[in-house]
């Protein structure tokens, strides 16, 4: 076999996921079907995952890590969860999909309705980007208006309007847009600094009845997590209203997952709309996107705004979900913001012991960790940390059995199955990764 890695970081087993990603390249473009998955902000070979049970999956070369990706947010119960395979179990024995309205679909939409206050009603489709894409379409069919404003460093998904200065693969890759996005899509897009209320005055100002809607993650965990500031998301809200603008709040990332009712459980702001996935797909492709009725009616085939899915709300990704949603009680929230508070205390221990400069944040259980004096609260202070510290960290961990996530721009997700056995992984593991985070120089670029 050959080792196409120089300077191969790696020193446990990996030949399994190496041959797969060398076979993975050959069949699809970088080896994955999402970039960051691709390990090109860390290096190395990424971990091709064969098995997932509580806080642990298992590799192709059968290592074993304590995760802290959870799919990038869904799995708070932890992977395989029985209850959630039962549903799945059952309803895929009565067959998986029939393009027909099902029970199973009235049962989620309710289910999220009952949690979130603002929402009235919901669409259910297949992942946050189509909520999002879906959310705006609605936005300006209902104001009769063209531009958006979204904030540097927020990701809403691959929507073309909405890949301007994006967070998440797009930051990791340190992409300003992507090519394939028309000048025309891009030119109604604003593009204003987070957690900056005057910039957000100033550009309704300066576009008086144009701004169909204001789309904001509730609390950013695509560019690390910056939560917003207190008073942020309700100056959002009142900027909105009183330009006749609608407030689009993502949770995405943050719905049932940082309480149950999601960031709106935490901070109360109303939106006038709302984007789902992630926890509420259960691990299975499902998303949603919801708020007032009087918004919601203009949606066909009730109304004009056209939206439409093959396989939105399939039966199985439905019941996933639900069981997910129904399993979430408040021990499982108390038990996730337990392990987020621990799991940010071992960062904050460790890379203090090492005298790296840091900074934890946190959103609700949602944990990052800048290389850099925070707080960081925009996403210039991002980019300026020290995000080279980030690969040597990354693998001093994997290779001590704790899956992080591939790149210094996301989130550390938690789960409830999170035991004191996987804490002790990451316990032990952590003194080594600060270490290799201290020893790291700077490449000039
Ligand atoms: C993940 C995410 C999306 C996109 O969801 P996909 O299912 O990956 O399309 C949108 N918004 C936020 C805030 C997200 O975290």
């Amino acid at each position: 076999m050959t080792i196409e890695q120089s300077g191969d970081v790696e020193s446990g087993a990996v030949e399994s996921s190496r041959a797969l990603f060398a076979r993975a390249k050959r069949a699809t473009p970088g080896g994955v079907n999402s970039p960051v998955r691709a390990f090109h902000a860390v290096g190395g070979t990424p971990r091709f995952m064969v098995r997932g049970e509580g806080a642990y999956l298992w590799d192709a070369d059968g290592n074993r890590y304590v995760d802290l990706v959870s799919s990038w947010g869904p799995m708070i119960l932890g992977h395989a969860a029985p209850t959630v395979l039962d549903a799945v179990r059952t309803a895929a024995g009565n067959g998986l999909s029939f393009g027909t309205p099902t029970e199973g679909e009235v049962s989620l939409a309710e289910e999220i309705i009952a949690r979130v206050g603002p929402v009235d009603q919901v669409r259910l489709v297949n992942s946050g980007t189509e909520a999002t894409m879906s959310a705006v379409r609605l936005a300006r069919g209902y104001t009769g208006r063209r531009k958006i404003i979204k904030f540097a460093g927020c990701y809403h998904g691959h929507v073309d309007a909405l890949l301007a200065q994006a967070g998440s693969g797009v930051a990791t890759l340190g992409l300003p847009t992507s090519p394939g996005v028309t000048g025309a899509q891009a030119a109604d897009t604003i593009v204003l600094p987070y957690n900056d209320v005057d910039a957000v005055r100033a550009a309704f100002a300066a576009e008086p009845g144009q701004v169909a809607a204001v789309i904001t993650e509730a609390a950013a965990g695509n560019m690390g997590v910056v939560p917003p500031e207190r008073g942020f998301n309700a100056a959002l809200r009142d900027a909105c209203h009183d330009a006749g603008a609608l407030l689009i709040v993502d949770e995405v990332m943050t719905g049932f997952r940082v309480s149950a009712a999601g960031w709106f459980g935490l901070e109360g702001v109303a939106g006038d709309l709302y984007t789902f996935g992630k926890v509420m797909s259960g691990g299975l492709p499902a998303a949603a996107f919801g708020g007032r009725a009087e918004v919601m009616a203009r949606l066909a085939p009730d109304g004009p705004v056209y939206q439409a899915g093959t396989l939105s709300g399939n039966p199985v990704a439905v019941a996933a979900g639900l069981a997910t949603l129904r399993a979430a009680d408040e021990k499982v929230y108390r038990a996730l913001d337990r392990n987020a508070r621990r799991l940010g205390q071992l960062f904050t221990d460790a890379l203090t012991a090492e005298g790296v400069a840091h900074c934890v944040q946190y959103a609700g259980n949602m944990v990052g960790v800048f290389f850099a004096d925070g707080p960081v609260r925009d996403y210039s202070a991002a980019q300026a940390a020290a995000t080279w510290r980030f690969p040597p960290f990354f693998h001093a961990l994997l290779e001590r059995g704790v899956y992080p996530p591939p790149s210094a721009f996301e989130a550390w997700f938690v789960n409830a199955a999170m035991d004191d056995e996987a804490l002790d992984v990451i316990t032990e593991a952590l003194p080594h990764a600060a270490a290799a985070a201290a020893a790291a120089e700077e490449v000039p670029t």
